[in-house]
């Protein structure tokens, strides 16, 4: 068996790799189905989506384009309050595209929200959200959000792209930590996306 990396630091593995690359082969078909004759522009959010992004787009079996945008999202403590900046904004112009973002983790869905509005002003055919995790229980918008992989409870998980103070990206499956990575038994500080920590 594959030795997990950073193994003392994981407390829990909530998502194998093999369960991740299942269920969004799964979600591939879903999209593959929804877009035929379409070329989707599947829309990364940096940095957290990265993996999703690139596991989901070759995992399709339809044309797609691909491209990245990075946003910052402002919070009181540790919500996010949904005022977002762009800190890199897309290359492709949207007019007439079908429009897909690709998403690692909706938490309160404020990001999202602006995000897709912002999107939807600018001349595409349709926007659509696609997420690998949500958290349920933590939603304060009520933004569609189409393809979601798995729902998860309100714990602070990393790898497979999500990182803690950039750490953990890399790691092949989401897991949890354990407390002491965070420095004692106190909930780490979620869900703040600011751009000297890094976007996403
Ligand atoms: P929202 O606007 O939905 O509250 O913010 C979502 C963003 O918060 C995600 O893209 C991610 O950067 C961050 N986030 C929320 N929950 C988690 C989590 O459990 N782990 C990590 N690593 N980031 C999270
Ligand atoms: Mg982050
Ligand atoms: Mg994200």
């Amino acid at each position: 068996m594959r030795a997990i990396d950073c193994q003392d630091d994981v407390r829990e593995v909530l998502y194998t790799e093999e369960q991740i690359h299942a269920r969004i082969a799964e979600m591939a078909r879903e999209i593959e189905r929804d877009y035929e004759g379409r070329e989707p522009l599947l829309i990364g959010v940096l940095k957290g989506a990265v993996m999703v992004v690139s596991d989901l787009a070759r995992e399709l079996r339809c044309p797609v384009k691909m491209d990245w945008m990075a946003v910052s999202s402002y919070g009181s403590g540790t919500e996010s309050s949904g005022v977002v900046r762009i800190i890199k904004d897309l290359d492709a112009d949207l007019t007439g595209r079908d429009v897909l973002i690709v998403e690692d983790i909706i938490d309160s869905g404020l990001t999202l929200t602006w995000l897709k509005s912002n999107l939807e002003s600018r001349g595409p055919n349709s926007v659509e959200i696609c997420t690998l995790l949500r958290k349920p229980s933590r939603l304060k918008s009520d933004v569609p959000v189409k393809y979601i992989g798995y729902d998860v409870p309100n714990e602070f998980v990393v790898g497979y792209g999500l990182d803690f103070d950039e750490r953990y990206r890399h790691l092949r499956d989401v897991v949890v930590l354990k407390p002491h990575v965070y420095g004692g038994e106190e909930e780490p500080e979620p869900a703040r996306v600011e751009v000297e920590e890094g976007a996403g």
